[in-house]
């Protein structure tokens, strides 16, 4: 087994700590690679916290992990000694069924393996995250990544990236449409940067007024306040799509009557609670409700190949693993520009 160093939460909204756990050994078609950053999603504080199930502790967070790869099985050919390497929500499926046929292993029919929270195909085995200072993973859901990049601001792609890429291309948006980023966070800002490199018209719609000149920075057209009468009330009616990232409990009819005659809310974000669509939100107009989780290995590579090409990264804020609990304590207020991602150098 491979000794490992990471942080956990030993128990629900315990605070996360050091703790040495086990890895298994590098098997034929595994790649081991040594993690030098990994970004904090919202999800991972929404896991530790049990917001949406009870989890599975002790509980390693992490799934927006890169780093460099230090070890191969025999018979893996995508990657050697040295390769920059990357994992994100998912290390593993059934590989079998109709969706991973697909390229979707993310709605495996067995259930994907998460990459922390998550138990391996041998339905016993917990997975423990990218909080850590190495780990193994299956060849088949290692990522490459490109040293044009930044490393550490590369980390987000593989949640906060993949996450709003995928959307935006299942639903083919780009020019001529007017797209809206409910919510400036870490996948909001990433919606915003992928909604414009795709050529939409894009608008933020925020919470956070001191936000407004970070969203033009990012090359956002529009910015509406939500909390501004007035800057909704001329938005009614105007968006193709709403990518929704917001992570707590929000009233979902107010933002359909954002959308314009077939318009589109795609939900990302997962407030702990379920929301209230009201009928007629929806038919007058003929709006749909959609929902979008993190994406297929393949468009994950296609993803940061194509964040290589366009130059696209996170905007980050490195901070040292022992501050994680400010930092979740800042994400909770809104208050995130716009990735956290640690340096596992100080693990
Ligand atoms: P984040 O960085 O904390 O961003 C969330 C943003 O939502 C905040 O910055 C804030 O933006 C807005 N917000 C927060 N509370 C709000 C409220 N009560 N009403 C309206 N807006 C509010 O979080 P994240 O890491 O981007 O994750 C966002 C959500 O996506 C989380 O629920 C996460 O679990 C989920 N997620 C889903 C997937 C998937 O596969 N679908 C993958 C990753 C994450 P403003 O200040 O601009 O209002
Ligand atoms: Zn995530």
């Amino acid at each position: 087994m491979i000794e490992t160093k990471g942080y956990a939460a030993q128990s629900p909204n315990e605070d996360l700590a050091p703790w040495e756990f086990e890895r298994r050994e590098v098997g034929p078609h595994d790649v081991q690679f040594d993690i030098l950053y990994c970004g904090v999603c919202h999800s991972d504080l929404h896991q530790i916290n049990n917001d949406w199930f009870p989890g599975i502790f002790p509980m390693v967070p992490g799934h927006e992990i890169v780093g460099r790869v230090v070890n191969v099985g025999d018979h893996v050919k995508k990657f050697k000694v040295g390769d920059l390497a990357g994992t994100g929500c998912m290390v593993d499926s059934c590989q079998e069924c109709e969706n991973c046929k697909r390229d979707l292993e993310q709605y495996c029919l067995e259930g994907n393996t998460q990459t922390y929270n998550g138990l391996e195909r041998d339905g016993k085995t917990p997975t423990y995250g990218g909080y850590s200072n190495t780990i193994v993973v299956r060849e088949e859901f290692v990522l490459h990544v490109s040293d044009k990049l930044e490393l550490a601001a590369v980390a987000p792609l593989l949640c906060a990236g993949i996450t709003t890429y995928s959307p935006l291309r299942h639903w083919k948006v780009g020019k001529g449409h007017k797209l809206a980023v409910l919510g400036l966070g870490g996948l909001g800002h990433m919606g915003v940067k992928f909604g414009l490199a795709f050529g939409a018209e894009v608008t933020v719609l925020s919470t956070s007024p001191k936000k407004e000149e970070d969203a033009k920075r990012l090359g956002a057209h529009h910015f509406v306040v939500t909390s501004d009468e007035a800057q909704v009330k001329a938005a009614l009616g105007t968006f193709d799509f709403i990518l929704d990232t917001v992570s707590a409990e929000h009233d979902f009819n107010m933002y359909l009557s954002l959308l314009r005659t077939d318009g589109t809310l795609i939900c990302v974000g997962v407030p702990s609670k379920p929301a209230e669509i009201a009928a007629f939100s929806l038919l007058g107009g003929r709006k749909s409700v959609a929902g979008s989780g993190i994406g297929g290995i393949a468009e994950t590579q296609e993803m940061l190949d194509f964040c290589a090409e366009h130059n696209i990264v996170s905007d980050i804020e490195l901070i040292d693993i022992k501050d994680i609990h400010a930092a979740y304590d800042r994400m909770l207020k809104g208050d995130v520009r716009y990735r956290f991602v640690i340096d596992m150098a100080t693990l």
